[in-house]
């Protein structure tokens, strides 16, 4: 249905748009995060490491250019290809004076074979002058907005300690809407004590905000995060591969056809990867997902538009 997958793959997108392979590098702007440095918290979301949200991304010693070298270096020889997106990963790429990212997004976008933009950052980060700036962008280049929502529950909210209700996130998707710009939602399974129907409402809040993409996150427990010491004193239930597997294909039943999807794994450092220690093999999860939608005889959106 989409080339050979049953759902709407980010790979399928990007070949559909640009035709051909298009792959992400990493980068760190430079960047810290409002829920680090004092502004909305101080620990972080509880899960999240010293090296922040994109434990792939390039040095942030170097320069962005440099760091894009760097990324082509690594990359273009596995996978082929000349075109590239130059994603802001790490921490709040949209946490910084509006000078210092417009240099920096600029810096990507005039890099030889870069293609377009994602920018990964937090609802609560996009003020009024930034909001243009993306606006900007997005009539010159390829754009896209990732936004860590990880759950709609309040609950849950708290105790990952994320640091804005969902208000603000309805908020943020209502204005980058209203300027076009593509946003992607991350969501992540297994948060601790949220059931099995509560992960699916947060499916289907994102589902019928009619965005442009969504990532489904496995929960990790990374040594050192504070998530990491809370759960050596209190343990809780982690999902299982199959658990995990059923999860993330009932979800994809539940989306539109057209929303799509970035990613439907965990990826952890393995060095820092305390449990679950199955989410290091990407390749049995992925083909699970594929299998398991097979024996549903099942797709995306199979649900989508279901009386919810
Ligand atoms: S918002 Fe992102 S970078 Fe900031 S603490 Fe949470 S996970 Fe880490």
């Amino acid at each position: 249905m989409w080339g050979n997958k049953r759902y709407h793959t980010l790979n399928y997108e990007m070949r559909k748009t640009f035709g051909q392979k298009v792959i992400k590098l990493s980068l760190d702007g430079g960047f810290t995060c409002p829920n680090r440095d004092g502004r909305v918290g101080s620990r972080g979301c509880i899960f999240c490491g010293e090296e922040g949200s994109g434990e792939f991304a390039a040095s942030r010693c170097l320069s962005i250019r440099e760091q894009i070298d760097e990324q082509k270096r690594l990359l273009s020889p596995k996978w082929n290809t000349d075109k590239h997106i130059a994603y802001f990963q790490n921490f709040t790429n949209t946490y910084s004076s509006y000078t210092d990212l417009k240099d920096k997004y600029y810096e990507a976008l005039s890099q030889e074979g870069i293609v377009g933009l994602a920018i990964a950052t937090r609802p609560d980060c996009l003020p009024e002058d930034i909001l243009d700036l993306l606006e900007e962008l997005n009539q010159k280049t390829y754009l896209w907005v990732e936004l860590g929502l990880q759950t709609i529950h309040e609950r849950t909210s708290k105790f990952i300690r994320r640091g804005y209700p969902l208000e603000t996130y309805d908020k943020a998707v209502e204005e980058l809407k209203k300027r076009k710009i593509k946003v992607v939602t991350h969501l992540i399974f297994g948060l601790p004590n949220e059931s099995r129907e509560d992960m699916l409402e947060s499916v289907k809040y994102v589902a019928n905000t009619k965005t442009w993409g969504i990532k489904f996150h496995l929960l990790y427990i990374q040594k050192g995060t504070d998530l990491y010491h809370y759960y050596l004193k209190n343990p809780f239930p982690l999902l299982s591969r199959d658990e995990y597997i059923s999860l993330v294909v009932d979800g994809l039943e539940y989306l539109p056809p057209n929303m799509v999807v970035h990613r439907v794994t965990g990826d952890g450092k393995k060095e820092l990867l305390y449990e679950p220690k199955w989410s290091l093999d990407k390749l049995r999860v992925l083909s699970g997902i594929d299998r398991e939608l097979m024996m549903r005889n099942s797709y995306q959106g199979k649900k989508w538009g279901l009386s919810y």
